[in-house]
């Protein structure tokens, strides 16, 4: 049940307020011995608030906190994150530690990429895959059985820690059954993430992931992953590109996909316009218009084909972090873009607004006049962003 805003704020504030002070004595600290203090009384107050339900309070301390900009928020964010994807438990073998990891996937199609139930010897293969190339030896794992787009992620803390807690329940039999109607609707996208979800178990105090035991570097592992994990992939992603990432702790596996899914959507467009419609890279022309809220929000790139004009096609590049106009962002798209063979590259100066097709939702996307537009592929194409009103 939810309660109203409203008949919480009192509170919400007194613990909100308890959860900044603590952030801001460890961001304060001098030393390993008082981190540990401030560490172990934050952690109390988070524990707390999420076996309550109390999200409100933690989401106050972060606002308030990300308006101070103070390295507070940076401490508070780590520490309910690793909340939310670890813990503790106690076993008849002693203290474990478990943590809640993706395994994040890049793809993309000319089809509707899927989110999908794993069937039994696919989950099988791919845990035995993570298993041997991932983790440790001695770490046991619950994966669920269900290929997970973003939308379809948890969207708050309490979410994912119980996620966390119903992954850790399926340890035993090693599989957790995902209730697909529980779960949201997806937008589609030519390019997106797709997410394998998990629990890692270990004695405390032992490794996790294979890297830590110092034998094989993080990229090592990843490769080894790719090889193993890539025919069951190919199960699931029939028709698609893709590009499997390093599993690693749930937040920051996220974190990795979200970076690496701007430069990706941009080559898989580049290689979607050229391969599905026959335009060489050299005769599109992007252009790129920063869209801005209250502050810039993201930039999105409209493809243009030379010939006529129209915007064909769009990728949005949401800031991430601490990103903002200052960041050499544009840089960065310019160079994907020029690495995937785009020459003519506009950058316009006015800030756009974000705006959505109002029948289909879709974004829209800069042309060379600077007005947003919906991308509409030329007749013959085929498209998962393609909208025809
Ligand atoms: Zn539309």
């Amino acid at each position: 049940m939810k309660t109203s805003p409203s008949s919480r704020r009192g509170r919400a504030s007194r613990e909100a307020d308890s959860l900044i002070q603590l952030s801001e004595g460890l961001a304060q600290s001098g030393s390993r011995a008082e981190d540990r203090f401030w560490e172990t009384r934050l952690d109390v107050e988070i524990d707390a608030l999420l076996a309550t339900g109390d999200e409100g309070s933690l989401n106050a301390a972060l606002d308030r906190l990300a308006d101070r900009e103070s390295r507070a928020y940076e401490e508070l964010a780590d520490a309910i994150e690793g909340r939310v994807e670890s813990a503790d438990v106690q076993t008849n073998e002693g203290s474990r530690d478990l943590l809640l990891f993706a395994a994040p996937v890049l793809a993309w199609s000319r089809m509707p990429l899927p989110t999908r139930l794993l069937s039994d010897p696919i989950i099988r293969s791919l845990k035995k895959s993570l298993a041997e190339e991932v983790f440790c030896d001695g770490v046991d794992l619950a994966v669920a059985n269900y290929f997970f787009s973003p939308d379809q992620l948890p969207s708050s803390f309490g979410e994912t820690a119980e996620l966390r807690d119903q992954l850790a329940k399926a340890l035993p039999s090693g599989v957790f059954e995902v209730d697909p109607q529980s779960l949201g609707e997806t937008a589609q996208f030519l390019a997106d993430q797709r997410y394998l979800l998990g629990v890692a178990s270990v004695k405390k105090g032992a490794p996790l992931f294979l890297w830590q035991e110092g034998m094989l570097s993080r990229d090592e592992v990843l490769a080894a992953w790719r090889k193993s994990g890539n025919e069951s992939l190919t199960h699931l992603l029939p028709a698609c590109g893709f590009e499997p990432m390093l599993p690693r702790a749930y937040y920051v596996a996220c974190r990795d996909a979200d970076r690496a899914a701007r430069p990706f959507s941009v080559t898989a467009s580049v290689a979607f316009l050229s391969t599905s419609l026959g335009i060489a890279p050299n005769m599109l022309i992007a252009v790129i218009g920063g869209c801005y809220n209250r502050q810039l929000e993201e930039y999105r790139i409209g493809f243009i084909s030379h010939s006529d004009d129209e915007v064909i096609h769009g990728v949005v590049w949401p800031l991430l972090g601490p990103e903002d106009e200052m960041s050499d962002v544009v840089e960065e798209i310019e160079t994907i873009l020029k690495e995937a063979g785009v020459q003519k590259i506009e950058m316009l100066r006015q800030r756009m607004p974000m705006e959505y097709c109002e029948d289909c939702g879709a974004p829209l996307y800069p042309n060379l006049e600077g007005e947003m537009v919906h991308a509409e592929l030329p007749e013959d194409g085929e498209s998962p962003t393609q909208h025809l009103h």
